[in-house]
């Protein structure tokens, strides 16, 4: 097995390309924009999972990727609605790629597999060591808490997170710990029929229909884009409506960066640092790749603790790197 910078696996007779469309079999892990250049290419063999097709609006026939002798399995990764790891397996060897993944069950993903493996190809987001998540439900405690003050006072909530997934959790949020449907953006809706399609059941009120325009008459609750849970666009909301607004952003880099909003919440669909460092422990590879954010700051955290971790980076210069080899 081989890797390269950019991300294509050589396994055998054959090459995959993990989230790129580099090579004639692509696997897409999730269907953030920034995972899903295959789906948008021509003659390519698809690995991904039905919600995957389904969230990036793909119609198209998918032609099946094949790698002779290969063992393929796809894992739960718990990062969106059918967001999957890929393990490959070929005379004993084994590779998994995590793609965007966390470990924490959230309202609406359960956390990721975890299997051995003896290489590792790990996103590191937040592979710096200050970049640690409260607890999930205090998390959620806190945004309800702070929702229902703000509401109680008349006010118009608004709240940003990523259209697909952030935002169904937050809708969940909504739903589940205030007992209400929250008003969403038409972007944010059409994910949420692909989240109730496979079984996450969200109680929403798509915005531009009667009972939006009913709810928003008085103090209401919405969840958008990040984009629109800006100051400056709800002081816009404010003179419209004639009403406070108040507006929070859901990342996990709150922990780091202002927002232009009143509240910040440290709510993330990745893996923290701790998440990060238990992954490689619980799989014991006996090579670890970082891909994706702080790639060279993980990578050094993970050999002060005994790993053989390196981080890979597409602006390197690195070439083809044998797995099972020296550095
Ligand atoms: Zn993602």
């Amino acid at each position: 097995m081989r890797l390269d910078a950019a991300m294509n696996l050589e396994i055998g007779n054959a090459a995959i390309s993990l989230d790129g469309c580099g090579r004639t079999n692509c696997f897409v892990s999730h269907a953030h924009s920034d995972h899903v250049a295959a789906l948008r290419s021509k003659d390519r063999n698809i690995l991904a999972s039905d919600e995957t097709l389904a969230l990036a609006g793909y119609s198209g026939r998918i032609a099946p990727l094949s790698c002779d002798g290969v063992k393929l399995r796809l894992l739960n990764s718990g990062h969106i609605l059918g967001s999957r790891q890929l393990r490959a397996e070929l005379d004993g060897e084994s590779f998994v790629y995590t793609g965007d993944f966390k470990l924490q069950d959230s309202l609406t993903m359960k956390g990721a597999e975890v299997e051995p493996c003896d290489t590792l190809l790990i996103e590191s987001t937040y592979g710096s060591p200050e970049m640690v998540f409260p607890e999930r439900d205090f998390v959620y405690s806190c945004m309800a808490r702070w929702i229902k003050r703000n509401l109680d006072i008349g006010a118009i909530v608004v709240l940003g997170g990523y259209s697909i997934g952030k935002a169904q959790e937050l809708v969940k949020l909504a739903n589940e710990y205030l007992g209400m449907a929250p008003v969403v953006e038409s972007s944010i809706e059409r994910a949420c029929r692909v989240y109730e399609k496979f079984g996450v059941k969200l109680d929403r009120i798509p915005v531009k229909t009667d009972e939006a325009g009913s709810v928003m008459q008085g103090s209401f609750l919405a969840v958008t884009t990040p984009h629109a849970a800006s100051r400056d666009f709800c002081k816009n909301l404010e003179s419209l409506y004639k009403r406070k607004v108040a507006c929070a952003v859901a990342s996990g880099w709150a922990l780091r960066y202002a927002y232009s909003a009143d509240r910040a919440f440290p709510l993330s669909d990745h893996a923290d640092f701790n998440q990060l460092i238990e992954y490689a422990e619980r799989s014991s590879p006996k090579k670890i790749y970082c891909t994706h954010g702080e790639t060279v700051r993980l990578a050094s955290e993970l050999r002060r603790r005994g790993c053989n971790a390196h981080a890979l980076s597409k602006d390197s210069q690195m070439i083809l790197t044998d797995f099972g080899e020296g550095d």
